[in-house]
């Protein structure tokens, strides 16, 4: 593997794992700030081809920029609408709840489900006790 590109990756691992989260642009602001040289486009790419090799997680944000995470074990997550911050929930106890959510679509549709794209929105107890 190119030499280049494990170094462009590892600066992108390792801001992942500094924010919370963070979208293409904010790893881009963060990477900036030690190698002023990386371009936008870079990060982009990196992320695009990181995500769709399963090294990272893509989160769809819908109405907002996606979101990426280091942790690809499945899990859920949570968005305040107020901050903006992102929170994770384990999936675990959940289980056999989406599988039957999986069944019931796989029978009213005829599609057989292979991933899952979720996002809960909400307000979390900071931005809570701030405003109250
Ligand atoms: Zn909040
Ligand atoms: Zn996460």
């Amino acid at each position: 593997m190119n030499r280049r590109y494990s170094a462009q990756k590892m600066m992108i691992e390792n801001s992942l794992r500094k924010l919370n989260h963070p979208t293409a642009s904010e790893i881009y602001e963060d990477i900036r700030k030690d190698y002023p040289n990386i371009s936008l486009g870079t990060v982009y790419r990196n992320l695009g081809t990181m995500s769709e090799s399963g090294e990272i997680l893509r989160i769809p944000m819908g109405d907002a920029p996606d979101r990426f995470d280091i942790n690809i074990h499945e899990h859920l997550h949570v968005v305040c609408t107020e901050c903006g911050s992102a929170f994770d929930a384990e999936i675990d106890k959940l289980k056999d709840f989406f599988e039957q959510i999986d069944e019931f679509l796989e029978q009213s549709t005829g599609v057989h489900i292979e991933s899952r794209v979720m996002i809960f929105k909400g307000i979390c107890s900071g931005c809570r006790d701030g405003s109250g």
